[in-house]
């Protein structure tokens, strides 16, 4: 069990479609508007609780969750809310971000396979901007920062650089991934199959 406001909380539609990941302090300020209504499973089976009824579920909970703390109550993070009112349908595309690429190359190098940390890492146009390449899943890895300095604005090939493999699109969100194989979001896979968000 941990306190604070760390990790996510996946939005379901008024459908029970997944549509989006927030941040647990944002998935409260739409609970404190009554907006929307958390989904937990209880008994091996999904419950849906209101906003007063989610605090004194979590007020009977000893220790088996995180927490957050309020002056008056001790409020167990959701980790499902769905939206009562929202009609929005989910979008099956994975946004292209500098972070989701990183992700779906395991945060290596893709020139020479080296694992660096996160501000150690740049993302590389494999056909320069410059030389008209495009920012699409298909024409961008991750490179470290010596590797991107090498090839500079040229082409891998004419630096003598080669790709560990073609870059593709993911077909599931990464992070999303990631998330599935942490137990605090077991309760996710109730609404998610290969859906991206
Ligand atoms: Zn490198």
């Amino acid at each position: 069990m941990s306190v604070g406001f760390e990790g996510s909380v996946l939005v379901l539609n008024k459908f029970y479609l997944p549509i989006n990941m927030i941040s647990v302090k944002r998935a409260f300020v739409i609970l404190y508007k009554d907006t929307g209504e958390i989904l937990d499973e209880v008994d091996s089976q999904i419950r849906p609780f209101s906003f007063n009824e989610w605090i004194d579920f979590s007020a009977d909970r000893n220790g088996d969750r995180d927490y957050v703390r309020t002056i008056r109550h001790r409020i167990a993070i959701p980790r499902i809310i769905r939206l009562t009112r929202c009609f929005s349908m989910p979008k099956y595309e994975v946004k292209l971000t500098k972070k989701n690429v990183l992700l779906r190359d395991g945060y290596k190098c893709q020139y020479c396979n080296k694992g660096y940390q996160l501000n150690k890492l740049t993302i590389d146009h494999i056909i320069p901007k410059s030389k008209g390449g495009k920012s699409v899943w298909t024409n961008i890895v991750t490179a470290c920062m010596n590797c991107n300095l090498k090839k500079g604005g040229r082409l891998p090939w004419e630096v003598g650089m080669k790709l560990l493999r073609s870059p593709s699109a993911p077909h599931t969100n990464p992070l999303l991934s990631q998330k599935l194989r942490n137990g605090n979001y077991k309760v996710w896979g109730y609404f998610l199959n290969n859906a991206d968000i």
